[in-house]
């Protein structure tokens, strides 16, 4: 049975880890609305600036749209050179378009009809030398998934596997994401959300779970991060089995180095993600008023702390109305 709770407070690993870098950060991410009682600018700019990803952020996000794009038309029919270039130049399209109304654009109000924006151009930076490179960047990462094993693996479960999901970026499913915790008292009525780029049920107790990464690589090879946990939880939930009784693999994978971390995933892997789960909801009641997660208001802005890491702040897209809010404070 889903749960109804749509209102309610939501875990994920992006909010989890927002929330663990600055508490201020969380709050503008994630209850931006609160701000609204006390001072409109203050709620207008906050809004404006949620909006905001840097040009790094940019290339993560079109890696994603561009890898998707293919695999997606990969599952229906094969790809030859005219068809990947194509997809490339749709994405490379939109990367010229958005930033050149990035650059021209009114920043002095909010609009809630077109949201996008590139950090640097809002604080004033000029990086129109940086544009190129971006693409560049994105047409790599595909090119080196291309010329890679992976993709003749990924091939082999299209005609093989008993059913291969590829995430669609573009239009987020999010009802798709929720996880039904219905059955775990202390998580039943918070939404969590989680959704992998890439899962192959290979037959009925092997599954594998591929999520890509073009962040900065962790070391341990070995090593399941607490989001791979959480899809593989999801997919037993699913499934409605025992990890005992399957077989689940998931790794991340980063672009371009194609270097992967990961592994089999355990009983021990899926008993400390529900701790987790419960911990970090526990956590973040302790921001709600009367630690209510089902009407799910925040505490005034004053009871989230502002982290002490200038180096932080010097990168954080909501630097200006971290500011703005003191005389508020
Ligand atoms: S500017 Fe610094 S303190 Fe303010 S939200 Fe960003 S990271 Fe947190």
């Amino acid at each position: 049975m889903a749960n109804n709770y749509n209102h309610t407070l939501t875990w994920s690993t992006t909010r989890i880890t927002v929330l663990e870098y600055c508490n201020k950060k969380y709050y503008f991410n994630y209850y931006p609305h609160s701000l609204r009682s006390l001072n409109e600018e203050v709620w207008l700019t906050a809004l404006l600036l949620k909006n905001l990803k840097s040009t790094d952020m940019r290339v993560g996000e079109k890696t994603h749209h561009l890898l998707s794009d293919y695999l997606r038309a990969l599952k229906k029919w094969p790809q030859d050179a005219e068809a990947i270039q194509a997809h490339k130049d749709r994405v490379i399209n939109e990367m010229r378009t958005e930033f050149e109304i990035s650059k021209t654009r009114d920043y002095t109000a909010y609009d809630r009809d077109r949201k996008f924006w590139l950090s640097e151009h809002y604080y004033g930076e000029n990086i129109d030398d940086k544009l190129e490179e971006a693409i560049q960047k994105v047409v790599h990462n595909l090119d080196v998934f291309l010329e890679s094993d992976r993709n003749q693996k990924v091939q082999h479960y299209f005609t093989t596997a008993k059913t291969v999901y590829v995430e669609n970026p573009r239009e987020k499913d999010f009802e798709g994401m929720k996880l039904n915790l219905y059955t775990i008292p202390e998580l039943r009525a918070v939404n969590v959300m989680a959704a992998p780029d890439f899962g192959v049920v290979i037959s009925d107790n092997k599954y594998l779970i591929i999520d890509r990464k073009t962040g900065q690589e962790k070391m341990d090879s070995d090593w399941v991060s607490e989001q791979l946990k959480i899809y593989a939880l999801k997919m037993l939930l699913k499934s409605n089995i025992k990890i005992e009784n399957v077989e689940i693999e998931a790794y991340e994978v980063y672009l371009p180095s194609l270097h992967q971390i990961g592994g089999k995933i355990e009983k021990a892997d899926i008993d400390h993600i529900v701790e987790k789960l419960k911990e970090d909801v526990e956590y973040q009641k302790q921001f709600l008023e009367d630690g209510d997660i089902i009407k799910n208001q925040p505490l005034a802005p004053s009871h989230f702390a502002r982290t002490n890491s200038a180096k932080k702040c010097a990168s954080c897209t909501f630097r200006k109305v971290c500011e703005d809010l003191k005389a508020f404070e």
